[in-house]
C-alpha cells in the first residue's frame, strides 16, 4: 500500500513548577506536564500516530514508564525512534495536522515556532504542519492538556 494514516492522542496533568515543553519547544509557563518524560503532549500524539500508521508497538510498550532512561526525558527521542520505524519500511511521513485542547497556556504565540520545529524534525515543510489550539468549553476538567493529531505516510519508493 503507498499510503498509511494514524492517529495519536496524549494528555498530561498540569504539574507546578515543571519546565513545559510543546512541540519540542520550550514555553514560557509556571506550569508544566506531569510525566515520566517531559511531559510533551503534541511530541507523544505525534509519535503514537506513526507508530500507529506502520503497525509498531505503541509509545507505552516501546518506552515504559517504569524504565528510568526516559525519566525526564526529551521527547525528540521517542519521536526519533517511530520516524526510524517508519523508514525502516520504507515510509516518510507527508503532513501531520494535530489539535492541542488546553484552557492554558496559549499557544498562538508559539504557533509558528512549534511548527517550524516540527517540520524539521519530520523532515517535511512547515506547511505540512498543523497545529490548531481550542478550549475545552464544557469539555473534561481543566487540570491538563489534551493533544490529537493525524499523520500520513507514504512509501518513499512510490512517491
Ligand atoms: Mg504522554
Amino acid at each position: 500500500m503507498k499510503i498509511r494514516v494514524g492517529l495519536g492522542f496524549d494528555s498530561h496533568e498540569f504539574e507546578e513548577g515543571k519546565p513545559l515543553v510543546l512541540g519540542g519547544v520550550k514555553i514560557d509557563s509556571p506550569f508544566g506536564l506531569k510525566g515520566h518524560s517531559d511531559g510533551d503532549v503534541i511530541l507523544h500524539a505525534i509519535t503514537d500516530a506513526i507508530l500507529g500508521a506502520i503497525g509498531s508497538e505503541d509509545i507505552g510498550e516501546i518506552f515504559s514508564d517504569t524504565d528510568q532512561r526516559w525519566r525526564s526525558a526529551s521527547s525528540e527521542i521517542f519521536l526519533k525512534e517511530a520516524l526510524k520505524r517508519a523508514k525502516e519500511k520504507g515510509y516518510r511521513v507527508v503532513n501531520v495536522d494535530c489539535v492541542f485542547i488546553a484552557d492554558k497556556p496559549k499557544i498562538a504565540p508559539y504557533k509558528r515556532a512549534i511548527r517550524e520545529n516540527l517540520s524539521r524534525l519530520l523532515g517535511v515543510e512547515v506547511d505540512a504542519v498543523s497545529i490548531k489550539g481550542k478550549r475545552r468549553e464544557g469539555f473534561a476538567r481543566e487540570e491538563g492538556a489534551v493533544c490529537m493529531c493525524t499523520v500520513l505516510l507514504e512509501r518513499e519508493d512510490e512517491g
